[in-house]
Parts: C-alpha cells; structure tokens; sequence
C-alpha cells in the first residue's frame, strides 16, 4: 500500500486539487491502480448544506454522497469512478467515534482526540486505500489550520506505521513575485515547510506555484532551506488551460520521482491520447458563445463542473466556448434580444438552482429561446421552469408554477413527490440517487446517448407533477423517463421542431470529462454548428 499526502500553503485556492488530479493522471498513464481521498477537515458531515456563495458547488458520487468538488476534479482527469468513502470530514469522523463509544467499544478508556481520533481517520484512509496500488489523498485547507491538526497528526503517524518507503508528502506552496521589485520570495514557501515540520511532516516533494521560472539559486534556497532535494522541487507556473499540467509534471520527472520512490520501475507515462485533447484547448478551430444565466454569482467555481462540461464539449467538437455569464437579476426580455443580436447568445444554458429568486426571469429567457429556436440545455431547476413555461404558454394552464416558487398555485406542475413531504431534516434527504432511466424510442436524447437505457446523479427534490403528465404529452412535450421503485418520474423533456431544446432533472455535468464530453453538452454545440446557418 502506497499513500501520497497532498498538503497547502497559506491560501487556498492555489490548485492543490488540479496538483493531486494531475499526479493522478500521471500515475494512471503509468499504468497504476490508483484511488484518491479528500480530507476535508471542516466541521459537518457532508458538503451538501453548505451553501454555493461559501463553498462552490456539491458534487454528488454515485453511492449518493453529498461531497466536495475536487471529488470531480479527480474523476476528470482520470479513469476513476469515487465513491463517498473517497470524502472524509470532521464530522463524519467525529460520528464514528462517538457511535463506537456509545457502544461501549472503548470501555475503560478516556475518548480523546489522539489515538481515538487519529486512529479513526487512519483506519478510513486504509479502508479506502487498500484496493489500489498507489492513494492519493488532498488534505483540504493550510497548514495553519486548528482543524486540521488531528488530520496532520494521523498523516504522519502512518509514515511510522507503514515505512518511509512507502510515503510521499507533497507540499504545494507559492513562490511569491513582487513586481515592483522584480523579485521571487521564497520565505512563504520557508515557513509553511516549517509549520508542517512542527508535525514531524518533511515534504519529499515541493510544487511550487509561480508566475515565474524559479531560477538556480532560488532553487537552491529552497532546497536548502526546506530539507527538499533540487530535483523535486516542481515547478508549477501558471498554465493556460489545467490540463497541461500533467504534461507539464511529466517533463520535470515527476511520475519517476514517485515511482521511484516507491520502488517500481519506470516507464514514461504515456500522455499522448491526454495531449491530443489539451492541443484542441489551445487551438480550437472555431468558436461559439453560450450565455450562462446564472444565479449564484459570487465565484465561478459555484458553476465549476458546469463550466469544465462545457470545455470537454469544446474539444470533442473543436470548438472553442466562450461563456457570456448572464446574471439572473438583470434579465428581461431587451438584455435578450440585445445577446442575441451581438451573437452573444448562439446558445443557452441555465444550470441549477434552488427557491424562487429571479425564477420569473428564467421562465421568460426559456420562452424566449423556444420561440426563437435558440439551442438550449436546462439542467435540474431549469427542467422544472421549462415545464412551467411549457404549461403556461403551450397547455395554457394560467399561472402554472412549482410549489417551491409559489405555494398557491392553482396548476402545481412542480411538486414533491410522496416521500419528499414527510421529510423535516436537510442533511442528506433529497433525491440523489443514480437510477437508471429510460430515453423515449426516437427521441433526441435517445440520439445523443446512443443508447435508451442510462444512469445520471440527482440533487433535488421536486419532480415533475404525475397529474400533468398528460396534458403535457398531449401538447408535444415529449418525456423520458427514470423509474424509481413503484413511481415513474420525469428525467427528460425536449420538444420537435426546435434545433436543441434538451431539459433534464439530473445533473449530467457530473459525468463529463476531458476524455469522455457528455452526449448533452457535446450535442448543445453541434446542435448550433450543424444549424448555424438557418440563425
Ligand atoms: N430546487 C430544485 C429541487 O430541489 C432543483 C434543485 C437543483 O437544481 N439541483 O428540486
């Protein structure tokens, strides 16, 4: 059992996520069996009640964990599928301990933060880690963090418990530039190695982020100053696209540091099929604007999965996205027009979302793009307003609404299903299952997957009303569908005679990689390259 250690500097935010995909992806291109944990020391169970202006978005795994976004960045750039055990927090821990406790199964013991919490987060590391060659884990936060001590501890014990040969930490830190001086400063690089080594931990690797080329005697500084071979310190200058970063680690030896210090042979990773999609990323062959509308406007990373399809999408046609990002509060129907005819809107997409704020706008922006035959993808809520739009301006149900936006509604096309309306707590309760789900015979998403039979992850909790199935059939909206145990629920609709209009409860962003683009946002570009010429 081989385990890699991920810990961060000062800040985050500072690509310690894209570092551990990156050596991930270098491994697999190794050919390894590898796994990946993130530790997120916060306190809570699980990402799903935090909130998008705070913490980005929730990704969701296919056993229904609610968890951090790096999960996704991991699944992207490798072959690996995670599961929520890849995703350990405080609390989760915490929970553990304290059901074993009330078991009775440290009787005669003082319950303490070391060994009965340590051991815990090292025994769910090894659970994780035992059926893969190498893990890699991303400690979450800096290395000044309180809540992070019981997790620096854990990780170092394990180098003790399991040998030093068979341990890696990596240590991803900046090297400061100052412009007006035109200098590099290493001392922040210098006192987070400190810190870490007030734990006994001694970084093997250093990934040293910076907008400069680290020059020999800064090198050297660092090395001597931070106990760090020359040779692994790495640089990791600012990069166009993250997807060359495992390319850019590869031509520094970085699969052959590892490698070798584990004791395997090594064999240059191959990155060629990797390399192929990054040059479609720098040089795409033409362009299309998609307007984002989105809600949640403080950081683009609440969008992150959503935006990265996208990018998987640009190169699986060739075809570079510019997103137009759209705020929901300042829609109405002139911003519209005024996008479409700057071509900044060839194409819509309305990600997620949650309670009635600015619902109005998007239903006028679905309108909107249904008449004028722009191609259009609604993910999750956005299902939800396109049936509302549909039974509105197409069934002309007046008012029709969802039971989130409007509790009086008198045509609620939008409501909870059965075991939705008994549940009182948030943690954990909405629909997020990986079910399959049936595509209609002859119907576009049909088509686009290849396939009538597919799985898609789920975050929600209101579906589509049974009552109005049929109104809404009979008036050409036509439905696809996912089975759950006794109840048919919607998971797709679409309407003929429009270039693109795709609507789908799930959230097929998930899914998406650099190596495989999801059939819907492949499908939104080609839908407007292959009509481009009718707009
Ligand atoms: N608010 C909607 C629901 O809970 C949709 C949620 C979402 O877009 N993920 O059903």
């Amino acid at each position: 059992m081989k385990l890699i250690f991920i810990t961060g500097w000062t800040i985050s935010g500072l690509g310690k996520g894209i570092t551990s995909a990156s050596i991930a992806r270098l491994l697999e291109s190794s050919g390894k069996k590898i796994t990946m944990i993130k530790m997120d020391p916060y306190l809570q169970v699980d990402a799903g009640t935090m909130s998008p202006y705070e913490h980005w978005e929730v990704f969701v795994t296919d056993d229904w964990g609610e968890t951090d976004l790096d999960l996704w960045n991991y699944e992207r750039f490798t072959n690996i599928s995670l599961w929520k055990d890849n995703n350990i927090t405080t609390w989760k821990i915490y929970l553990n301990v304290i059901n074993k406790e009330r078991a009775g199964e440290y009787l005669w013991k003082t319950v303490q933060i070391i060994p009965h919490i340590t051991n815990e987060i090292k025994d769910n590391i090894l659970e994780v880690a035992k059926d893969a060659e190498i893990t890699l884990i991303e400690v979450w936060g800096t290395v000044w963090d309180i809540e992070g001590q019981p997790f620096l501890e854990a990780i170092r014990q394990l180098k003790l418990e399991l040998g030093k040969q068979n341990i890696i930490y990596v240590h991803v830190a900046p090297l400061l530039y100052l412009p007006f001086s035109w200098e590099l400063k290493t001392k922040p690089i210098q006192f987070s190695v400190k810190q870490l080594m007030s734990y006994w931990i001694i970084p093997d690797i250093l990934v040293t982020r910076t907008e400069k080329t680290i020059t020999p005697e800064i090198r050297k500084k660092i090395s001597l100053s931070c106990d760090i071979v020359e040779e692994n310190i790495i640089e990791a200058k600012n990069a166009k696209t993250i997807y060359s970063v495992p390319e850019l680690f590869r031509k520094q030896n970085l699969d052959k540091i590892i490698l070798n210090h584990f004791w395997y042979s090594w064999e240059k990773a191959n990155l060629k099929n990797w390399n192929d999609l990054v040059n479609k990323i720098l040089y795409p062959k033409k362009e299309i604007n998609i307007a984002i509308i989105w809600k949640y406007t403080q950081f683009l990373d609440t969008y992150k999965s959503i935006s990265e399809a996208l990018i998987h999408s640009w190169v699986a046609n060739n075809t570079k996205v510019v997103v137009n990002w759209v705020d929901s509060e300042k829609l109405n129907l002139e911003k519209l027009e005024e996008l479409k005819k700057s071509g900044k809107m060839d194409a819509i997409l309305i990600p997620w979302g949650f309670w009635e704020r600015w619902v109005e706008w998007k239903i006028l922006a679905t309108e909107f793009a249904r008449v004028n035959k722009i191609p259009f993808l609604w993910i999750c809520l956005w299902l939800q307003v396109a049936v509302i739009e549909f039974a509105r301006n197409v069934c002309k149900l007046k008012n029709a609404n969802s039971l989130e936006f409007d509790k009086n509604a008198e045509y609620k096309v939008i409501d909870f299903m059965e075991e939705q309306k008994n549940i009182t707590k948030k943690g954990w309760t909405m629909r997020l299952w990986a079910y399959d789900a049936k595509l209609k015979k002859w119907s576009l998403v049909e088509k686009l997957y290849w396939t009538n039979k597919i799985t898609e992850r789920h975050r929600h909790r209101y579906e589509v009303n049974p009552e109005f199935y049929d109104i809404l059939e009979k008036n050409w909206l036509t439905i696809s569908w996912i089975s759950p145990i006794n109840s048919k629920l919607v998971e797709f609709v679409e309407i003929k005679n429009h270039p693109y209009f795709v609507a789908t409860q799930a959230h097929p962003e998930f899914k998406s990689k650099l190596e495989k683009a999801h059939p819907l946002f492949e499908g939104l570009i080609k839908a407007w390259l292959e009509n481009k010429k009718n707009f």
